[in-house]
């Protein structure tokens, strides 16, 4: 089935000398028997058999296969073949020593793609004389043993052929010659092809001896036929022919020996000659090779296929090599990746995911809304949030929108601070900075089913019915439960109790309310009781963190509905008609001057929308505006130059009617001014500034105009704060979507500080972006130099596996396998390391520094990010240096150790 023609190996030496190991070579190999390829050092044997082997390449000629040229076969054909056909045993038996006796065997069925079973291995180690030994390791075998595991490696496979390159060099000569005696048993119905230049064991076991000298075979002899006995008795190192006995030279008879002598002489009655003699040349005769006659038989190669399992196990027990080097390594790169995922985590900063995580972590239980307006167009836009109120049907848009329950609160240009509690108890000892509620933030209504639905509770008496019955929340309780009650008779009393309060009064502006119950808004009191302890003595960290606070709580008295004032819907639609939420001119301005005066106020009305009683007219009354006529608040007449000056109702009346006035005004990015306008009346004349204030009421014509946008009767709308992470980040996303050229804006402490420090953040977080760039580059680097070292270890294993059979693509399998190790502990190490930094870090910033932003919001983009980093890294990393060792010749990889 083997067969070579005209095979030529040329070897370039470094120096760039060539050596012609072999020369023409032809050979005709028979089917079966023990092929001897004899020859001094030099002479070209290994060459040849690596070439047969296919574990070398060579230059001219042929190998034929089964009846197939290897002219067409490529390097894999080639480890197929070996895999598939070839049992070969070397010198150094190149037993893996990671592996059991017994894996080494399987590991060679496996790469044949099939099962190794017990009784398979058992049965081979037996044919061996290695019983018994399936489980021992190789560092615990001897040199004749461990060469025994190989042969019995290179059989499981049911080789046609057994090549043996000097297999028995490294032994001594008794147990060199129980290998020549096993591989001259297998020979019996396989090829067996032995190199050695032990020309006596080749004339004792040989079959055929092929004689190489300078890459020439210079003799080629075969054991004549009928003296196959005595070659074979001679194994055994007595034959016995009539009255001779043979001894082989250097033989020593053991006990056995002398039985079978003692036998042999009882049996054959006369005198015996005893011979010690070589063993005899004369037993051969040239080769005649046109006697051997090669069965065509089926060409299939088995390509190798090394089984995860035993992948894993290489590749894993290269890591037990360099543990030092492997912590190191590991150890560094997780850093490296902590350090990127970090910076990813900020790299990565979107502002609604900061957002929702900030108010999930700083656990803001209200979500209110102000109605934010887009000014100008392009370049020049900004949004303005200030005073633009908010319709009923907006509200019932928000609640359909967001799927939430926005109550709407109105708030009155009324003086509102907190009546009726003792100013002479001191409710703070840190100036301005209080914990307590001071003043009132606006008007609600509450429905049972609204306070049930914001997780809010009446913790003393009931919700307002009637007109002049109010509840207030237990924050605002708090301060009355403080400084005390005093009633508008001067009776002071103590508050210790919610019912303490229910049945007082409260005179709020004019009027006065009776407090028929109190509501729990939830407002953390100890949260922020630090704020009124006295600055001296504190840290600039605790004045730091108190200032934080304190912008927490104002946000929560300004818009949350703490330090609202419950009503009756009835007193609620009042309140909303006696204070309507008129435009304000927020984009736009307008402005009203003569010579002598000006009129400067920002609200502007229609006649419709003000009770006309309350008009002071100049010029007799009117019920219609002419285009040229308004109405004015008294008290936003000025006087040219003069700051501050205000005129008596008479003197302002007297100037007004003698008085033409331009009135300008600024509306969609365009100045426009009208000339010779009339102030017909005026507002607030008796003296009392209220709903009128900073009030323009305008003809139609100029009211008309497109800046009513900002007229509504709630200033904010509050609902209570989903606690599903998923739910606040909806509405979070909704109060950043822009609707037209207006958004509603959610209002709390974190929005006000992400909105102050959004842009910081957005140019920090390219920085990281490209710090964490840099720390990936360096695992990088640090990884594959790991796996360049773990390479350089494993070379002979390598080798090893290809010489058995296994494929380059085997190879990579295991440093792949060894990689993706070491990506996976790296992967896990850093998905921790990450996860436990930014919950040290943002928790520094929480509560060192009082920040509520998360700054560093870690999740599935990052792990998902460490997970395809970390393996591809591995694979980058890898790649070169496993590619280089894989597409080595087999050989090279077995000699490269
Ligand atoms: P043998 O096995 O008979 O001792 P080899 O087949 O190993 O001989 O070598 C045959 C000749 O080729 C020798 O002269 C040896 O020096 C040369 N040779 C073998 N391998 C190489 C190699 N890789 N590079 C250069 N020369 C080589
Ligand atoms: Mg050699």
């Amino acid at each position: 089935m083997l067969e070579t023609r005209n095979l030529k190996k040329v070897y370039k030496t470094k120096k760039g000398v060539s050596v012609t190991a072999l020369n023409d070579v032809s050979i005709k190999f028979p089917e079966k028997g023990l092929v001897f390829l004899l020859g001094k050092s030099g002479s070209g044997k290994s060459t040849l058999l690596n070439l047969l082997g296919g574990l070398d390449k060579y230059d001219e000629g042929e190998i034929i296969i089964k009846g197939v040229s290897s002219k067409d076969f490529k390097q894999s054909h080639f480890d197929s073949y070996r895999n598939t056909y070839v049992g070969f045993i070397f010198q150094e038996y190149n037993v893996l020593e990671e592996f059991s006796v017994g894996a080494n065997i399987a590991l060679a069925i496996e790469l044949q793609g099939k099962k190794a079973t017990d009784e398979e291995i058992n049965s081979i180690l037996k044919q061996v004389d290695l019983e018994g030994f399936g489980d021992r390791k190789p560092n615990e075998l001897s040199g004749g043993q461990k060469q025994r595991v190989a042969i019995a490696r290179a059989l499981v496979k049911q080789p046609e052929i057994i090549m043996a390159d000097e297999p028995t060099g490294a032994l001594d000569s008794n147990t060199g010659r129980q290998v020549f005696e096993t591989l001259k048993n297998l020979s019996k119905d396989k090829l067996v092809i032995v190199v050695s230049h032990d020309r006596e064991f080749a004339e004792q076991f040989g079959d055929r001896i092929i004689e190489l000298a300078d890459g020439n075979v210079i003799d080629d002899v075969t054991r004549k036929v009928g003296y196959e006995k005595q070659g074979e008795e001679l194994n055994n190192g007595i034959s016995f022919e009539n009255d001779t006995m043979t001894i082989k030279s250097g033989y020593h008879l053991t006990e056995e020996d002398r039985e079978r002598i003692n036998q042999y002489i009882d049996g054959i009655g006369t005198d015996l000659k005893a011979v010690i003699k070589k063993a005899d040349r004369g037993s051969f005769q040239q080769t005649n090779e046109e006697d051997i006659v090669h069965k065509k038989g089926d060409f299939k190669l088995i390509k190798s296929k090394l089984p995860l399992k035993n992948a894993f196990k290489i590749g894993a027990s290269g890591l037990k090599h360099k543990k030092i080097r492997l912590v190191v390594t590991i150890l560094l790169s997780f850093v490296a990746f902590s350090l990127f995922a970090l910076a990813d985590t900020f790299g990565n900063y979107n502002h609604i995911k900061t957002c929702t995580n900030s108010i999930k972590d700083t656990n803001i239980t209200y979500a209110s809304v102000i109605k934010s307006l887009k000014i100008g167009s392009g370049m020049n836009a900004y949004w303005n949030d200030y005073g633009n109120s908010i319709r009923e049907d907006e509200i019932t848009k928000l609640n359909k929108d967001t799927g939430l329950d926005f109550t709407g609160v109105v708030v009155t240009n009324q003086d509102m601070v907190l009546p009726n509690y003792n100013k002479e108890v001191e409710l703070t000892k840190n100036g301005d900075m209080c914990h307590y509620a001071t003043d009132f933030s606006g008007y609600a209504n509450l429905t049972e089913a609204k306070i049930k639905e914001m997780g809010y509770k009446i913790v003393a008496g009931k919700l307002p019915k009637d007109n002049n019955e109010i509840a207030i929340s237990s924050y605002v309780y708090e301060t009355y439960a403080k400084a005390g009650y005093i009633s508008e008779d001067g009776t002071k009393s103590e508050i210790k109790y919610y019912n303490d309060l229910v049945g007082k009064k409260l005179k709020i502006d004019k009027k006065e309310f009776t407090i028929v119950g109190i509501v729990d808004t939830k407002v953390d009191m100890d949260r922020y009781k630090s704020i009124s302890e006295d600055s001296k003595g504190k840290s600039s960290a605790q004045n730091l963190t108190d200032f934080a606070l304190s912008q927490e709580l104002s946000h929560i008295q300004e818009y949350s509905l703490a330090c609202d004032i419950f009503v009756s819907e009835e007193m609620l639609n009042s309140i909303k008609e006696e204070y309507p939420n008129y435009v304000q001119l927020i984009n736009n301005y307008m402005y009203v001057s003569s010579d002598d005066t000006y009129i400067d106020s920002s609200r502007i009305a229609s006649l419709s929308e003000i009770d006309t009683k309350d008009v002071t007219w100049v010029d007799g009354e009117k019920t219609k505006l002419a285009d040229n006529e308004i109405i004015i608040d008294i008290n936003a007449l000025s006087k040219n130059d003069e700051e501050g000056y205000s005129y008596s109702k008479k003197e302002a009346l007297k100037i007004l009617k003698d008085s033409q006035y331009t009135l300008d005004y600024y509306i969609n990015d365009e100045d426009k001014s009208i000339n010779g306008v009339k102030v017909v009346g005026v507002l607030n004349a008796d003296g009392k500034a209220d709903k009128y204030s900073d009030l323009y009421v305008l003809p139609d014509s100029l009211y008309n105009l497109k800046w009513t946008e900002g007229k509504g009767e709630y200033s904010y709308a509050v609902a209570t704060m989903p606690t599903n992470k998923a739910d606040i980040e909806k509405l979070v996303k909704y109060c950043y979507t822009e609707q037209g050229n207006m958004k509603y804006q959610i209002e709390n402490s974190v929005t006000f500080e992400l909105d102050t420090v959004n842009e910081v953040l957005k140019v920090m977080s390219k920085v990281f972006l490209y710090i964490g760039i840099g720390f990936a580059v360096f695992a990088m680097i640090m990884l594959s130099n790991f796996i360049a070292t773990s390479i350089s270890y494993k070379k002979q294993e390598i080798g090893i596996l290809r010489a058995i059979g296994a494929r380059s693509n085997d190879v990579f399998r295991i440093f792949f396998l060894e990689s993706f190790i070491i990506a996976m502990i790296n992967f896990v190490l850093s998905t921790i390391g990450t996860g436990v930094a930014t919950a040290i870090i943002n928790g520094m910033f929480r509560k060192k520094a009082g920040i509520l932003i998360t700054i560093l919001n870690f999740g599935p983009r990052q792990i998902l990010l460490l997970l395809v980093i970390s393996i591809g890294v591995a694979a980058v990393a890898s790649f070169i240096p496993v590619y280089k060792i894989a597409s080595k010749k087999p050989i090279e990889a077995i000699r490269n150790r």
